[in-house]
């Protein structure tokens, strides 16, 4: 058998891995920890609903087999005309390479972004999230200074909103815990464009916009970030934002990994594959999750969701094993399950299978996405664990 090594153990590497590890076939997996992570539920983490630890899964937990390697590194590069996986403990050869490094944060050139905001890229990002409000909220009642009450999101896609309705839920108990007055608190999402949330369907946003303004949380949109400095934030128009927390939610990109190692790359940096999610640049790699730059049959490029993410993974593998086999390989034609955003622990919105919903229905529905994605990772052994990990049920 070829060696098989995997690159990223996000949804995409964890997918194409558990596959592998059930059909007992050898392979590497490398990681920067040894720990998978629910990307989409950071905002979980980071709002405060859970401990960080609820959030980690063990890579070894899921697979179990001896055929598995698990190889804890930094990948710094590919070397494609060796065959090789540069990493921080050492080069790693493979015959066949299924990259899933995933994204880091986009800041599309603003000003000052980077080094003044914070932003949930990771587990631990986002455990820093809730411990700098904590801190900030702590120094108010130190010094009496209002800013430290002050917390502004950039941006309001999937990540903004999912982390507002997180803290809508969560600062109501920290200012209970620290005796601070919450109409003092300021907690606003500062969106460009005229809309939020543009996956969600239109008749759905008021909902969102409801349900925040009730709670004391403000959505701004028609309003761009033009620049940050340490604590405020400059809008278009010349009004600024003086925040003891700035939390940039604005978008992602592929890891710079791909361009840098010479793939082919559209504007967000996610590197061109075929329709067996196989690199153009070079058949015995394949690219899954948020790095593929795939396009369904209208040339329209697939979004960068989890659930797409998910079952590229698994294809990409599935694709390796057929290609050993001699067996021709199948085509991405992913399910699309629909778009679910919570708006905290007990409310949520978006659409399940072409239906939209609203309210307790949506945080059923994304509490049962999350059963449903521990089962096809690790079958009952994890979905019937699930206590232990995300979810409250
Ligand atoms: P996004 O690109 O979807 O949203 C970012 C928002 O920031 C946009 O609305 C954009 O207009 C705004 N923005 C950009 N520049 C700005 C500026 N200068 N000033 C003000 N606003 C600005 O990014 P995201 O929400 O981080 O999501 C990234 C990907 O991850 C998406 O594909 C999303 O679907 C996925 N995701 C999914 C889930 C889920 O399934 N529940 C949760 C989180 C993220």
């Amino acid at each position: 058998m070829s060696k098989i090594v995997i690159v990223g153990a996000g949804y995409a590497g964890m997918m194409a891995a558990a596959h592998l590890d059930r059909e007992g076939i050898p392979f590497t997996i490398v990681n920067n920890h040894d720990y998978h992570y629910l990307t989409i539920l950071l905002h979980e983490a980071a709002g405060g609903r859970d401990d960080g630890e609820k959030y980690a899964i063990p890579i070894k937990e899921v697979l179990r087999k001896d055929t598995s390697e698990l190889v804890v590194a930094e990948v710094t590069g590919i070397d494609k005309a060796n065959r090789v996986v540069k990493t921080s403990t050492g080069d790693i050869s493979y015959d066949y390479l299924i990259y899933s490094l995933g994204w880091v944060s986009e800041y599309f050139g603003i000003k000052g972004l980077k080094e003044y905001s914070l932003s949930i890229t990771n587990l631990d990002s986002a455990i820093e999230i809730r411990k700098h409000i904590d801190n900030q909220f702590q120094l108010y009642t130190q010094d009496g200074d209002e800013r430290h009450l002050r917390i502004a999101l950039g941006g309001a896609g999937l990540t903004g909103i999912e982390l507002m309705g997180e803290l809508l839920d969560y600062l109501p108990k920290l200012c209970k815990s620290l005796n601070i007055p919450w109409e003092k608190v300021d907690l606003q999402c500062i969106e460009a464009m005229p809309t939020i949330l543009p996956m969600v369907a239109e008749h759905l946003r008021p909902f969102v916009v409801e349900t925040y303004t009730k709670k004391g949380g403000k959505l701004r949109t028609g309003t761009k970030i033009n620049e940050v400095t340490e604590g405020v934030i400059h809008l278009d128009g010349g009004e600024t934002v003086e925040a003891g927390t700035i939390i940039w939610t604005g978008g992602v990109r592929a890891n710079p990994l791909l361009s840098e190692s010479g793939f082919t790359v559209d504007r967000r940096g996610r590197a061109k594959v075929n329709e067996f999610m196989q690199s153009v640049d070079d058949e015995v790699i394949f690219i899954a999750g948020d790095s593929a730059w795939a396009e369904d049959a209208n040339g329209r490029p697939y979004p960068p969701t989890a659930q797409n993410a998910e079952q590229m993974g698994a294809l990409a593998a599935k694709n390796i094993l057929l290609r050993e086999r001699r067996r021709p390989m199948e085509p991405f034609h992913p399910r699309d399950w629909g778009t679910l955003c919570s708006l905290g622990a007990e409310v949520g919105v978006g659409s399940f299978m072409g239906v939209p919903i609203k309210g307790v229905m949506g945080a059923l529905a994304k509490e049962g996405s999350k059963a449903k994605y521990l089962w096809e990772l690790g079958g009952m052994r994890l979905a019937g664990n699930r206590s232990k990990y995300v979810m409250k049920l």
